[in-house]
Parts: structure tokens; C-alpha cells; sequence
């Protein structure tokens, strides 16, 4: 028979296995994105700077994984990287790239944190207080980047379309 605590456990190692996959995803869209932006300088920097964040988020999820037993799930992260390559294939594309990427990313991050924000819940539950934490402190990181797209989108998006209208200028990336 299964107790409490098992039932509280077995959800949180499979939401951490879940959220391995998604930042596994993370790291593939936007290591296509980044490396294919050529006009918008701060996009890509800021992009290249989450990449590292989300390389450790997944290094410290590994660690919680393999602290409650289990281990990391590599044909999910494999279907998730595929289909992320997919959809940033898919984006590069479209005419106007940059601000479909902008969008994605922005989604992609409020997925995230939802997802952490789940985690935090499960993990206080478990009685899992060091798991909590360092899901709190990836948290804090995802709304870093989704507060930094909200805040330069407008400024971004305006130069897309200035780029547009000035002959001979690339806005495509
Ligand atoms: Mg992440
Ligand atoms: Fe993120």
C-alpha cells in the first residue's frame, strides 16, 4: 500500500522529470533562435545568457531526480527537442521571424513558470524544503526572462518594423 508520502513523492519526481524534458526543449529552441538572429543584438544576448541559465536549471533538476531515486527521462527530452527544433524550423520561415520568436519565447516561459510554480506546491508537500528552494530560484530566473521579453518587446518589435521600411534593410532576423 502506497503512503501519503509515497503518492506526494512519486508526483514530484515525475513533475521534475517532466520539467527536465521542458527545459531539454528550452535549450533547443533557443540555441536555433539565437544562433540565427543577425540585426537584433540584445535579443540574442539575452537569449544566449537564459541558454546558460536553462543548461544549469537542467544540471540541478538532474540532481533532484537522482536524489528521490529516479532517473532522467531521455526519450521524453529527445521527442521535446525534436519537436522544438520543428517549431523554431518552422519560425525561420516566417517573414517577420524575430517577432514570432518573441512571442514563442514569451509563452515558452510562462509554461515555465506555471510549471515551477506547480513544482514549489508538490515539493513543499513532499516535504521536499531543499527541492522547493532550488525550484523557487530556477522560478525566479524564468520570470527574469519572460519580465525582459515583456519589457523589450515594444522596442524590438519597433525596430522590426523600422528595419521594414528602410530600403535595403534586413528585418526578417
Ligand atoms: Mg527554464
Ligand atoms: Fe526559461
Amino acid at each position: 500500500m502506497s503512503t501519503k508520502h509515497d503518492i506526494r513523492t512519486a508526483r514530484l519526481l515525475k513533475w521534475l522529470q517532466d520539467a527536465y524534458a521542458m527545459e531539454q526543449e528550452a535549450e533547443t529552441m533557443m540555441k536555433a533562435m539565437a544562433s540565427r538572429i543577425e540585426h537584433y543584438p540584445a535579443l540574442a544576448a539575452r537569449i544566449a545568457q537564459h541558454v546558460q541559465e536553462t543548461r544549469n536549471q537542467a544540471q540541478t533538476l538532474r540532481e533532484c531526480i537522482h536524489a528521490l531515486g529516479g532517473s532522467v527521462p531521455t526519450a521524453k527530452g529527445l521527442v521535446a527537442s525534436v519537436g522544438a527544433a520543428l517549431h523554431a524550423a518552422g519560425n525561420s520561415m516566417m517573414e517577420d521571424e524575430v517577432v514570432k520568436g518573441i512571442g514563442l519565447s514569451f509563452g515558452f516561459e510562462n509554461t515555465e513558470i506555471a510549471t515551477y510554480r506547480a513544482l514549489i506546491l508538490a515539493a513543499e508537500r513532499a516535504g521536499a524544503t531543499d527541492i522547493a528552494a532550488v525550484c523557487a530560484q530556477i522560478l525566479q530566473e524564468e520570470q527574469a526572462m519572460a519580465g525582459w521579453l515583456e519589457q523589450h518587446q515594444d522596442s524590438l518589435v519597433g525596430a522590426f518594423l523600422d528595419r521594414e521600411e528602410t530600403p535595403g534593410a534586413e528585418s526578417k532576423r
